[in-house]
């Protein structure tokens, strides 16, 4: 029982890191330069849609991102963290321990 979720859930992992290095190896990841309302925005383009990623710095509030991915699936799998947000928190030194909350 405990073998089949530890495979579970790296398999999930897997999934989601593969999902986000296409993103960092096919769309651009374009940093907003002034935050809006105390978050850093990214605007993601180079998908099927262009989305928009915000990210506090001081972890005030999760990660957002307005995918129709993060609404649904992400949420019931990695705490609404879809590709977009792990890439960016991927590609962002500063904001790369936030990357820990979707596995936690
Ligand atoms: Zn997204």
């Amino acid at each position: 029982m405990k073998k089949q979720e530890d495979f579970n859930l790296k398999a999930r992992d897997d999934r989601f890191f593969r999902a986000a290095y296409t993103v960092l190896s096919h769309y651009r990841i374009k940093k907003r330069p002034n935050p809006e309302n105390g978050f850093a925005v990214f605007d993601i383009r180079g998908g099927t849609s262009d989305y928009v990623v915000r990210i506090h710095p001081e972890w005030a509030a999760p990660p957002q991102c307005s995918c129709p991915d993060a609404e649904n699936r992400a949420r019931d799998n990695a705490r609404g963290y879809c590709k977009h947000i792990i890439a960016v928190l991927l590609s962002e030194k500063e904001f790369s321990c936030q990357l820990l909350e979707a596995f936690l």
